[in-house]
């Protein structure tokens, strides 16, 4: 009836209402996190396959906001959407350059370790993003080939032929590329093939099945197979049981990230774990 679809009508108009007053909020609380400087990074570890040792680790943004963890999920969308993640973006470069340099004085900066960083559409399409990054280097004294970026297929979609001018800059700094989330997004063989990356990230939604599900399993073997064909090094991301290791293991030689080996810890527990240990 009429009436019920009046209401029906109210019901949205508050709804609505309700969802712009949240995102309002969640822009004032951004604001402030930046203000008050509430960004940080966890690190994850990655693994070989082989030994099992420490290759590099993934520097995961977190928000701490009034003594809680915010996971990006909840507040990275809105960053990208603002355009803030640039702001933001810059910050944990800066950071994660600071702490290398800090592990470096403090000797516990292992042979051939990186730390990843994950770099979004938005930083790489800036026009001043090679003078940003070489300035945080100059002023962390960091050498670049202690960095990697992560970037999706979709960064490298948005414009091929100044994303590849600028990867090419960029690793003339030492730096190197990671391909992320590999297999999510539309990139075709030969985008892939004309990306000059290093390393190729399977995103872990293919990962999840693959020791139950036949068609995740065979897509899997095929991207390993690519991979290995371009060059790159692979990358199994998500890994979380002993019976995907093994699955793994029999069809390559990767690298991996996941629940398994180890969540992302804070700072202290990560050096813990593998670096004062590793260099003892
Ligand atoms: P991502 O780059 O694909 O990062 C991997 C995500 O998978 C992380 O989620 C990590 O905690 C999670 N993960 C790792 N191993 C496992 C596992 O075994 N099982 C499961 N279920 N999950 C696992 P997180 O930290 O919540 O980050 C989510 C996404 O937010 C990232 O996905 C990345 O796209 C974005 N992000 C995080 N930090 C940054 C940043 O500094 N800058 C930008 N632009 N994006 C970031
Ligand atoms: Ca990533
Ligand atoms: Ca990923
Ligand atoms: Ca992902």
């Amino acid at each position: 009836s009429k009436r019920t679809g009046r209401n029906k009508v109210t019901l949205f108009k508050n709804e609505m209402a309700t969802q712009a007053a949240e995102l309002l909020k969640l822009e004032r609380d951004i604001m402030k996190a930046m203000f008050r400087d509430e960004f940080y990074f966890v690190l994850q570890p990655l693994v070989d396959s082989e030994t099992h040792t420490l290759k590099g680790a993934e520097a995961l943004m977190r928000w701490k906001k009034d003594g809680e963890t915010i996971n990006p999920a909840e507040f990275i969308p809105f960053l990208e959407d603002s355009s803030l993640i640039v702001d933001v973006g810059e910050r944990i470069l800066n950071s994660v350059c600071r702490y290398i340099c800090e592990l470096d004085e403090r000797k516990l900066l292992p042979k051939g370790f990186k730390i990843a960083v994950n770099i979004s559409a938005k930083q790489l399409a800036k026009h001043d993003f090679i003078e940003t990054v070489s300035r945080v280097l100059l002023k962390h004294k960091v050498a670049g080939d202690k960095l990697e970026f992560e970037i999706t297929e979709s960064v490298a979609l948005n414009n091929m032929a100044d994303t590849i001018k600028k990867i090419i800059s960029l690793k003339k700094m030492g730096i190197s590329f990671s391909l992320d989330d590999f297999g999510t997004g539309y990139s075709s063989l030969s985008h892939l093939k004309d990306l000059p990356v290093d390393k190729l990230k399977i995103d872990r939604s293919f990962i999840n099945d693959i020791t139950v599900d036949k068609q995740d399993e065979n897509l899997v073997r095929s991207i390993i197979q690519l991979s290995r064909n371009l060059g790159l090094v692979t990358v199994a991301e998500g890994v979380e049981t002993q019976a995907q290791v093994e699955w793994l293991m029999l069809n390559g030689e990767l690298l991996f990230q996941g629940y398994y080996f180890s969540r992302p810890l804070d700072i202290e527990d990560f050096e813990k774990t593998y670096l004062l240990e590793a260099t003892s």
